[in-house]
């Protein structure tokens, strides 16, 4: 059974039809690559996934139920969980305050939460950082706390959208270790990413969404070399 299944999934804002008609499955353990220009419908999705909006028409299943109508807080608690293209983290907060708020969620008792945050918070390569601010952070900082927080929560899957947004080659790098160290550690991942070579490195598959369609889905190699997403990406 797949982990997250979603069929005829539509978003309209007004006029405007962000997400149309887009059905996707996602294995236990798979990496799942979203890519596709501004504007496509990806956050959307991510959003429509979550419960952060009611879609328009449409079907989320993940775990076996239905996450229509559950608050973001509910589908967090299901084991599904996003991060945010700019990163929300408490900048007066410290990075295990931050990365706290999320292990709160299944250890009621601080002294727990505090523990799960620093087994975290190593994870990410920020064991080190523990006690400083979020807002003294660089950006590539903040993306790990985001990350951390996220992580906190123990999902069984995570959505990052453009957790690579922002980073230098070198730290885009060190992120997909990072990546690939969540995947092992079992959480299944969907990365909307527009730095192709940690979709290149970490996907196992990859989607196109493009005007809010999915126009392309397939292996890494095959996908950006696909005369339609091609066009797709010169086309804007
Ligand atoms: P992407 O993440 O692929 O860049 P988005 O999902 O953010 O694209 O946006 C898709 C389209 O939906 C855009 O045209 C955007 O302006 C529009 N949109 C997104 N969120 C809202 C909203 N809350 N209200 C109105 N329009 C929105
Ligand atoms: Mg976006």
């Amino acid at each position: 059974m797949a982990l997250l299944d979603v069929k005829g999934l539509s978003k309209r804002f007004g006029g405007l039809v962000a997400n149309k008609d887009i059905s996707l499955a996602v294995e236990p353990g798979e990496i799942l690559a979203i890519i596709g220009p501004n504007g496509a419908g990806k956050s959307t999705l991510f959003n429509g996934l979550v419960g952060h909006h009611a879609p328009t028409s449409g079907s989320v299943t993940f775990n076996g139920q239905s996450m229509l109508g559950l608050a973001p807080e509910q589908v967090a608690a299901m084991g599904l969980v996003r991060t945010y293209q700019i990163p929300r983290s408490f900048g007066q907060m410290t990075v295990l305050e931050n990365t706290m708020v999320g292990a709160l969620l299944r250890h009621p008792k601080l002294a727990d939460a505090r523990e799960a945050s620093e087994r975290v918070l190593e994870l990410v390569g920020l064991r080190e950082r523990t006690d400083v601010r979020a807002a003294e952070l660089n950006v590539a900082g903040q993306k790990r706390v985001e990350l951390a927080r996220a992580l906190a929560t123990e999902p069984k899957m995570l959505l990052l959208d453009e957790v690579a947004g922002g980073l230098n080659p070198s730290e885009a790098i060190a992120l997909t270790e990072i990546l690939r160290g969540i995947h092992a550690a079992g959480v299944t991942l969907i990365i909307v990413e527009h730095v192709l070579e940690v979709v290149m490195r970490l996907a196992h598959r990859v989607l196109v969404l493009n005007f809010g369609q999915m126009i392309a889905e397939g292996a890494p190699q095959d996908i950006v070399r696909n005369p339609a997403v091609i066009e797709a990406y010169l086309g804007r």
